[in-house]
């Protein structure tokens, strides 16, 4: 019933892109983990929501019309004190303004910095006459390069979505290479099952993506660090 009412305050509102915050929301309704994140309107107030999270934290630019907010320098990782949180809350805010005149901006999300593991991506777009294309591959340039993305047609079943994750080319890194411990392959099937649930309850997602989904190794779990989600 969230997930209902939050696309149509959003349809309200005269869009169809979903940005980080309202994603995340989504995500959140379907059971999955993300970093603890919250909105800051001024340096001063991300300087506060950084101490109450706890250093070090990560801070995005937040904004319905900024969907690659890297591309604009959107993104900054590793932010250790709070000095380092109000002067990015300055830079992210100028290089929106700068790159994004016309964007509407909502302020920085301040997030819990996730520790590293295996980057993964799961996506998802509409086709109209078969259906819910989902795609896994390992996330940078295994996507970006090699295009390493394997599709497959929703509702899927746990079965299907562990030969999914077989028939990707780099998934000996999800195994495990020289001596590398096996990833939480379980946990990323769970995503996948859950994307699944999710595009087919709401036929009006027309395209989204988790990306990254950060997955450490077997037994500890994964989480999302971004979403999108396109409505028809
Ligand atoms: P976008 O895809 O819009 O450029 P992301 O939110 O995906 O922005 O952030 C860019 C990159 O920053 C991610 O791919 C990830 O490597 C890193 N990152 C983002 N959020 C976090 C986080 N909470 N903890 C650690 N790293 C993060
Ligand atoms: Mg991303």
């Amino acid at each position: 019933a969230h997930v209902r009412e939050l696309f149509a305050q959003v349809r309200e509102a005269g869009r169809v892109e979903l940005g980080e915050i309202e994603a995340r929301e989504v995500m959140a309704a379907y059971g999955m983990r993300l970093p603890d994140s919250r909105l800051s309107r001024s340096p001063e107030e991300a300087a506060e929501i950084a101490k109450e999270i706890g250093f070090p934290v990560v801070m995005k630019i937040s904004s319905p019309d900024i969907l690659h907010k890297s591309d604009i320098g959107g993104v900054r990782v590793g932010i250790a004190d709070p000095q380092a949180a109000s002067d990015s809350y300055e830079l992210i805010a100028y290089r929106a303004r700068k790159f994004s005149p016309n964007a509407r901006i909502w302020g920085v999300l301040v997030q819990e910095m996730a520790r590293k593991g295996r980057e993964v991506l799961v996506g998802v777009s509409r086709d109209p006459q078969f259906g819910a294309l989902i795609g896994v591959g390992m996330g940078g340039i295994y996507v970006e390069v090699l295009k390493d993305v394997v599709f497959r047609l929703a509702p899927l079943s746990r079965e299907e979505v562990r030969e999914q994750l077989r028939a990707i080319r780099s998934f000996p890194l999800l195994q495990g290479v020289r001596g590398e411990q096996t990833a939480d392959l379980e946990a990323v099937e769970d995503i996948v099952l859950r994307v699944s649930q999710l595009v087919s309850d709401f036929p009006e997602i027309v395209e989204m993506d988790i990306n990254p989904l950060v997955v450490y190794n077997r037994g500890e779990g994964v989480i999302v660090l971004d979403a999108r989600i396109i409505l028809q």
